[in-house]
């Protein structure tokens, strides 16, 4: 009896969609000994390399249900891959700690409910006469904003991450195919993917990773998935007040549901937002900037200096994302509308399970 890493290393496994989810479920199966294929027409032009890269799972404040274990699941998930990742970038790593403000009384009260329930002495809540506090309100020229504090939550740099992947990836001789598929059907055991440039690649498995166009792709195999698209945006503003010093902010925090990352003294990045179309709709400083009710002069004065957006994918009539094994070796995990970056490792174990008990 052939032994099941034999098994594994005879299996050839596609990947269609190379965002971050492609990637990462790449490394996982990479690692268990798999022959993996990425297929992907435009790496560069998604979601993943929109995303501020936040990854928020402690201070989630559902503690149970399936969208709480993929959480759970990622934060135990992430020192490891951390530490593996190093050996290919030194300089990666998740910037801690992970801060979350309000103006809002009723949010507030919520939040500090789930601090005390939950008995996390790395979650606790930001008090009033704190220097973080008094900085925050200074230059917010504000009074009343409050706040948790997350010590095991924090932020990666998301293009960093993929562009460590992608020197993974390329050690391990991972084969990347520049090509969209077209289609996909089974054959006597097989998969065939059909690329738009005519080509035809077979594989065991096939992994659906293309966010959107994955209902394209399962249409034929009556699957009934569907998807919407869901538009973030995000902004990089430069100001100049000398008064204002934007590095005595966090590093990196929310705030009303904007996320915020001060880039320098006088540089900082808002996003994001979500608009339910594929272009993005107009007024973006506007959206992204009316996170209090009197802007401080600086944010209104600041000019924008970049500006770019991602397209996510929204499940409809279930919960994000989709993770399913759809038939004999197709699988579909996306639909990440939101947390992509941080679900990614939780996701792409759950495939890698998965695959071992369909060779099993
Ligand atoms: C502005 C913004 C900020 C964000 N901030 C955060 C954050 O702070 N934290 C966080 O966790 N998440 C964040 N996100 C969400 C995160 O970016 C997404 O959840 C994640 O990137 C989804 O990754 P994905 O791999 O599923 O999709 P994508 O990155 O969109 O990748 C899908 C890939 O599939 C390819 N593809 C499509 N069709 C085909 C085909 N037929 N054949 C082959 N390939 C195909 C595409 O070219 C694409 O490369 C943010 C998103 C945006 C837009």
């Amino acid at each position: 009896m052939k032994s099941l890493k034999e098994n594994f290393q005879k299996a050839h496994i596609v990947i269609i969609g190379s965002g971050i989810i492609g990637k990462f479920n790449a490394l996982e199966l990479s690692e268990l000994g798999f022959k993996v294929t990425i297929i992907d027409p435009a790496q560069h032009k998604n979601s993943s390399n929109s995303a501020l890269g936040l990854l928020m799972g402690n201070m989630y404040q559902k503690r149970r249900g399936r969208s709480w274990d993929l959480r759970k699941q990622s934060i135990e998930l992430w020192p490891k891959w951390i530490k593996f990742l190093q050996q290919f970038n030194c300089e990666l790593n998740i910037e801690k700690p992970l801060i979350q403000l309000t103006t809002n009384e009723e949010k507030f009260k919520k939040l500090k409910i789930f601090i005390h329930e939950n008995h996390d002495p790395n979650l606790q809540i930001l008090k009033k006469d704190s220097i973080l506090i008094k900085n925050i309100n200074n230059i917010f020229q504000t009074k009343n904003i409050k706040g948790i504090i997350s010590f095991n939550d924090g932020r990666i740099d998301a293009m960093s991450l993929l562009k460590t992947l992608d020197k993974y990836l390329k050690n391990e001789k991972i084969n990347f195919l520049e090509d969209e598929i077209i289609k996909i059907k089974k054959s006597k055991n097989q998969w065939i993917s059909k690329t738009k440039n005519n080509k035809e690649i077979k594989s065991d498995i096939v992994i659906l990773c293309n966010s959107l166009n994955a209902v394209n792709l399962i249409d034929g195999l009556s699957q009934n998935i569907k998807l919407k698209p869901v538009l973030g945006q995000a902004m990089e503003i430069d100001i100049n007040d000398p008064e204002v010093d934007l590095l005595s902010l966090p590093k990196q925090f929310s705030m009303n549901g904007k996320n915020i990352i001060p880039k320098s003294k006088n540089k900082l990045i808002i996003g994001s937002t979500d608009e339910y179309s594929t272009k993005p709709g107009e007024n973006t400083f506007e959206k992204l900037t009316n996170f209090l009710d009197k802007k401080p002069t600086w944010l209104i004065n600041g000019q924008v200096t970049k500006k770019w957006f991602g397209v996510r994918s929204r499940p409809e009539g279930e919960p994000s994302p989709i993770m399913k094994n759809l038939r004999d070796g197709l699988i579909i995990c996306t639909g990440f509308y939101k947390n992509g970056i941080l679900l990614a490792p939780a996701c792409s174990k759950w495939v890698g399970n998965e695959i071992k008990d369909y060779f099993s």
